[in-house]
């Protein structure tokens, strides 16, 4: 047996018939850990890479991984081969739906080997791939899985990297070289942007990520993900303080006037979801 296959990493989710994560029908796993800490995070369960107990989590619901596992205890460890049982007990539906495997986080890159391993073994299987990123990762991490990607779900934020550092924690320097990397490589890349009220929409924003994406022939879609609060009630049984009280979702308006913007760069834009 490889010893690939029985490579363990720490997943806190697995999301089945998943429509919004690239292509057809999809199963998304959720790796757990991630540099960044947004201040809009949707998933702030996700950020530590090792497993927490995080107040009254137990009426989520879980995939069917997940049974006999501790409700309170977020993050469990499984091995290659268990999540990619889980995840082909759906290949029929990925046949028929043109859809396959989204790997996302947290921020997948941190367990770059388990998540190499998890490409590997679903491109072993003819399972089409995705990989959603905040792109915040060494090169060497994502030019050793690039071959094994069919698609990158790439988060693009803030341009500026103090106004990144402000809202993210960490620049945008790594996060834009290693999107222009990939693109040069030819990647398929979906840029993702999300649209948080008077912080990411600004306009010397959105002028600055346009011109930058102009630049990069590979890529011509992006999708806006409105913000909403949600999330809130996640912090406040973390006992995490929640700093957007303040901000609105997006209006209709908003959303249509971005889609113009960015379309007179050349891009193909779609709305989706914050998750
Ligand atoms: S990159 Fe994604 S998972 Fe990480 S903190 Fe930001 S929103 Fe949360």
């Amino acid at each position: 047996m490889p010893s690939s296959i029985v490579k363990k990493g720490i997943i806190f989710d697995v999301v089945k018939y998943a429509i919004h994560d690239g292509p057809g029908i999809r199963t998304t796993v959720f790796l757990k850990g991630c540099p960044l800490k947004c201040l809009w995070c949707q998933n702030p369960e996700s950020q530590k890479p090792e497993p927490e107990t995080v107040g009254r989590f137990r009426d989520r619901k879980f995939s069917a991984m997940f049974f006999g596992k501790d409700k309170g205890i977020i993050g469990h460890e499984f091995t290659v081969r268990q999540v990619m049982a889980e995840v082909r007990k759906d290949d029929i539906f990925y046949r028929y739906s043109g859809g396959g495997v989204t790997f996302s986080g947290g921020e997948p890159l941190m367990q770059s080997e388990f998540l190499l391993y998890l490409l590997k073994e679903s491109k072993k299987h003819n399972i089409h791939t995705a990989v959603d990123t905040s792109g915040h990762a060494p090169w060497s991490a994502l030019e050793r899985i690039v071959k094994y990607v069919d698609l990158f779900l790439y988060d693009i934020k803030l341009m500026d990297d103090v106004e990144h550092e402000r809202y993210t924690g960490v620049g945008s320097e790594l996060v834009l070289s290693n999107l222009r990397k990939l693109a040069a490589r030819g990647a398929k890349i979906v840029v993702r942007f999300p649209v948080i009220t008077g912080i990411t929409d600004r306009p010397e924003n959105t002028r600055a990520i346009g011109t930058f994406l102009k630049g990069l022939k590979s890529i011509d879609t992006m999708h806006l993900l409105p913000y909403n609060y949600m999330c809130k009630d996640k912090y406040k049984r973390m006992k995490r303080e929640y700093l957007l009280d303040d901000v609105e979702p997006p209006s209709d308006g908003i959303l249509r006037s971005l889609s113009k913007k960015f379309g007179q760069y050349g891009l193909r834009v779609e709305t989706g979801d914050l998750e």
